[in-house]
């Protein structure tokens, strides 16, 4: 079977382009086609909207966040500490860190925070039950 970029080969690769599929998904749900096809496709209907793109986009901004987040992580107890010493006011997003520092899932709840608390409701009952 030879795949051809028919307008609704082409539909269908925007579509799920737009919902976040993999180029290789994608590839296997058009059928006949291989996964560079659809990368090189992608790439000349100017869609560069590869899933990997995505995520290293909205990680990059937290790097700087993270770097300060590894170095001060460590024992839970001391991250909750140093919180409670310098609350972020200017910040009302919960800050408690989620998954493991230094990997891809690292990130912040950012729930709203409680008032006067560098936490969201649910982690401020952790954090405090903790550190009792
Ligand atoms: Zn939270």
């Amino acid at each position: 079977m030879t795949f051809k970029w028919t307008d609704e080969n082409v539909q269908k690769l925007k579509k799920m382009l737009a919902n976040g599929k993999s180029a290789r998904e994608i590839a296997e749900e058009l059928g006949g086609i291989s996964r560079n096809s659809v990368i090189g496709k992608a790439h000349r209907l100017g869609i560069s909207a590869q899933n990997e793109k995505k995520k290293a986009k909205t990680a990059s901004p937290s790097k700087e966040v993270k770097k300060k987040a590894e170095s001060n992580v460590k024992p839970i107890k001391q991250v909750i500490h140093i919180s409670q010493a310098t609350p972020r006011s200017s910040e009302n997003s919960c800050q408690w860190p989620i998954g493991d520092p230094g990997t891809s899932e690292f990130k912040f709840c950012y729930e709203p925070a409680k008032p006067g608390r560098p936490y969201c409701n649910e982690h401020c009952n952790i954090a405090y039950r903790k550190i009792k």
